[in-house]
């Protein structure tokens, strides 16, 4: 018996013939921590693995597989499936676009939009009108989408064609026409959660040209106006990503002692909490509505699934080792900026640490 079935006590009996017993118990689940991500430190393919994943990100990476981020061939089978991408995704990735496309056929927006916001998602269950008949568990955790289509703000002009200085036979800046929606959003983690950016596919007509663009790829952040390219809070890698606001803490922590290590656990734990939320709020709206059923005719509940099961919760946080190498390349991005700092500095502050927590190895 474990410790927490033990602390019933008295309890424990009556416990034994709640229906809700099973999904209790699935509090207890084990969500797979890392005691041996150590193992893979230093390995010649972890290293290969994480230089590509801080590579510079093409201009249009809709062929790049999100899906085995921080998994080497050398990985368990239980690391390669905690990485894996929701396998519901598609299915509401689908469902996604073509509310998009419909709202944007009516005003010529994503609803979203014409609310003052990026981001799209499935209100909790309370704000529905009608009380749906079953409810299942994914309607408590439905992705969040971040809806990034730029080209509804303003006409893009193509960034390869602007450093070209090439422009159209009237003289005008080439600008770009849309292709359609990735194959994929993109995977970007959060302080608590997952994020998906719904983006746009972009093409150069340009004879000369013919590039294609993601509307996440720096060359289209870097054409865009900066008040609005600002509005775009992510940090994107080759297959990954993190929120501006999640780079904030790591950066303070990074910078007051508190290592990739711990700094990993301490996301992580974040992460485990908001799915427990999450899940007991299921609990909760099951016991609700059995309580509230006098006849007892509802259908089964299905259990909540576990935190790291791709065809359920599909919970995922990097490891360690991305976060440090996330560190770096952002300290090395900066490298001239903090040089010319120093070099402004006084000998007075020179005395003092400018080392801005540099990696040494
Ligand atoms: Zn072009």
């Amino acid at each position: 018996m474990s410790p927490l079935l033990h602390m019933a006590g008295p309890d424990a009996s009556r416990k034994r013939h709640d229906p809700l017993q099973q999904y209790d118990e699935q509090l207890l689940c084990d969500y797979g921590e890392d005691e041996d991500e150590d193992a893979f430190e230093g390995m010649d393919g972890d290293v290969e693995y994480m230089r590509n994943e801080f590579e510079p990100i093409g201009d249009d990476d809709d062929d790049v597989s999100q899906g085995v981020a921080d998994v080497t061939p050398e990985n368990t089978k239980s690391k390669a499936q905690r990485s894996m991408m929701p396998t519901w995704l598609q299915d509401e990735y689908m469902d996604a676009r073509t509310h998009l496309q419909s709202e944007i056929a009516k005003t010529g927006r994503p609803a979203c939009y014409n609310n003052g916001q990026f981001t799209m998602t499935a209100p909790p269950l309370v704000f529905s009108r009608t009380v749906p008949f079953e409810i299942e568990p994914i309607d408590f955790y439905r992705p969040q989408f971040f809806v990034w289509l730029p080209h509804l703000f303003q006409r893009i002009p193509c960034p390869s064609c602007k450093d070209m200085k090439r422009s159209t036979k009237q003289g005008q800046p080439v600008m770009l026409r849309v292709l359609g929606w990735p194959k994929q959003p993109r995977r970007i983690v959060d302080l608590e959660h997952l994020v998906f950016i719904i983006g746009h596919r972009y093409r150069c007509v340009h004879g000369d040209c013919k590039k294609t663009f993601q509307s996440w790829s720096p060359a289209i952040m870097r054409v865009l106006p900066p008040p609005l390219a600002a509005l775009f809070p992510f940090h994107l890698t080759y297959r990954c990503g993190l929120t501006d606001r999640l780079v904030g803490v790591l950066r303070a922590s990074f910078q007051r002692g508190i290592g990739p290590f711990p700094f990993a656990k301490y996301i992580r734990t974040m992460h485990i909490r908001y799915y427990e939320r999450l899940h007991v709020s299921y609990l909760e709206t099951v016991r609700q509505r059995m309580q509230a059923s006098a006849s007892g005719l509802l259908p089964s509940h299905r259990p909540f699934p576990l935190w790291n099961d791709p065809s359920g919760y599909a919970g995922y946080v990097p490891t360690h080792r991305y976060f440090r190498a996330f560190y770096d390349s952002l300290i090395e991005l900066h490298a001239n900026e903090m040089d010319q700092h120093m070099a402004m500095l006084s000998a007075e502050g020179l005395s003092h640490d400018h080392s801005f927590k540099v990696r040494r190895t």
